[in-house]
């Protein structure tokens, strides 16, 4: 087995102190500050070459580095090694009788998977293993492990949209210092699609735009695929063949447009062996070519899906594979839909366009694309409270620099919390 030292955690009881040894007396840098809220702790990491020193100030009495300090004082709480499969070495573990305190590794910081061995059987010493999430590009790739499903939100690029368009009532001076907007007025945003993997198969859920527009409509969004969506999937290990069900959220082109390829044979399906599973309303909704919406739907990425005889339509929210269920959520389209992914007792959602990005945590930061804005800020409100309570994971389908964060509050302030 292969592990590095990847942090030594040291259980501090007065961060000021500490900080005037590591930081001031040291010279140390220390990194921005992650909050742990399951274990009521707050971990200042200081960065040393390879590995870390991670300062843990505990944040409730109840926190186990309050009840650490209380029994043993302030000092070297925990060694953390990092190992490329977690399951695989709490395996060896096992079978050689070594006393763990997980059995199962457990969801960590920033996407990790983490498991203890306890103290007695590692000579005194608390023995953290981290299997870290596989960051392959940036924020192209981004992959974590779920319960049971392993979710890798893959990249088709990004494309640009006039800023006070994704805002809608909220006035430039407001969104402009969270998504600067170039000279044009556009923002950049993300085109994430996310692949699920489990024992049933492969979904993408979403597909981004595709290689089909012609040059006037990719200089208008701006759009840049020179990394697309098979890059991504190939980084992630996965050919367009192996894809089982691809899921839109919605038929606009940045969702959609993936799903169909120009060819010398014409436009094809372009995951040859998926099942296109599409919601009827938003189907009828993409071919009724209103005018309202004629610059979001266009028919060439859903056509030829039918013609090929790859779609199964649906009409009502409900589980469309083990796991992955759909919710109506109203207004930006009639038929938009988010899609929940639950397993062991854990509940993330891929929110679409409901929570195009981190800016659009706050309720009335609604796009001015919207259909229905009065639905959409209803559905929102209700959407994101729950998500708030229940700690749901969510992912951010156009945020360019984040895949996937809880959405905090502390004293009446949102915020999110980053995962992957
Ligand atoms: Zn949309
Ligand atoms: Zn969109």
């Amino acid at each position: 087995m292969k592990a590095v030292l990847d942090h030594v955690g040291i259980a501090v009881q007065d961060l000021d102190k500490a900080l005037a040894f590591f930081r001031d007396a040291l010279g140390l840098e220390v990194e921005v500050t992650e909050e742990v809220y399951a274990q009521r702790v707050r971990a200042h990491f200081i960065p040393t070459g390879e590995s870390a020193i991670e300062l843990l100030e505990a944040t409730a009495s109840e926190s186990a580095i309050a009840k650490y300090i209380d029994k043993r004082g302030p000092g070297i709480h925990h060694i953390t090694l990092r190992v490329p499969d977690i399951r695989a070495t709490l395996a060896q573990l096992k079978t050689r009788g070594v006393r763990l305190v997980d059995e199962q590794p457990r969801p960590g910081a920033e996407g990790a998977l983490v498991a203890f061995i306890h103290p007695s059987a590692a000579h005194g010493v608390l023995v953290e293993l981290k299997q870290a999430a596989r960051r392959l590009v940036e924020q192209w790739v981004t992959q974590m492990a779920f319960g049971n499903l392993q979710l890798t939100t893959v990249s088709d690029g990004s494309f640009r949209l006039d800023g006070g368009a994704m805002f809608g009532v909220v006035p430039r001076p407001l969104w402009e210092k969270k998504a600067p907007p170039d000279d044009r007025g556009r923002i950049v945003l993300a085109m994430r699609a996310l692949l699920v993997e489990a024992d049933w198969g492969r979904m993408l859920i979403d597909c981004g735009a595709g290689g089909k527009l012609d040059a006037k409509w990719s200089e208008i969004f701006g759009l840049e695929r020179t990394r697309s969506l098979d890059h991504t999937l190939a980084e992630a290990g996965v050919e367009p063949e192996a894809i089982d069900v691809v899921l839109p959220t919605h038929l606009h082109f940045d969702h959609v447009g993936g799903a169909v390829s120009r060819t010398a044979l014409g436009l094809v399906p372009h995951f040859p062996k998926a099942r296109y599973v599409i919601r009827r309303g938003e189907w009828d909704a993409a071919l009724e070519q209103h005018p309202r919406s004629r610059g979001s739907y266009f028919t060439d990425d859903v056509v030829p899906l039918d013609q090929a005889g790859v779609v199964d339509f649906f009409d009502d929210d409900r589980e469309i594979r083990p796991g992955v269920r759909v919710a109506r959520a109203r207004g930006h389209t009639a038929h938009h839909q988010v899609v929940y992914l639950e397993s062991g007792g854990k509940t993330a959602v891929f929110a679409a366009d409901v929570v195009a990005t981190q800016a659009h945590i706050q309720d009335n930061w609604i796009t001015a694309l919207d259909l229905y804005p009065m639905e959409s800020f209803a559905f929102k409100q209700r959407f994101l409270r729950e998500a708030i309570d229940r700690e749901h994971l969510i992912f951010f389908d156009h945020d360019p620099s984040v895949s996937a964060g809880y959405v905090r509050e502390k004293d009446g302030t949102r915020f999110v919390q980053r995962v992957i």
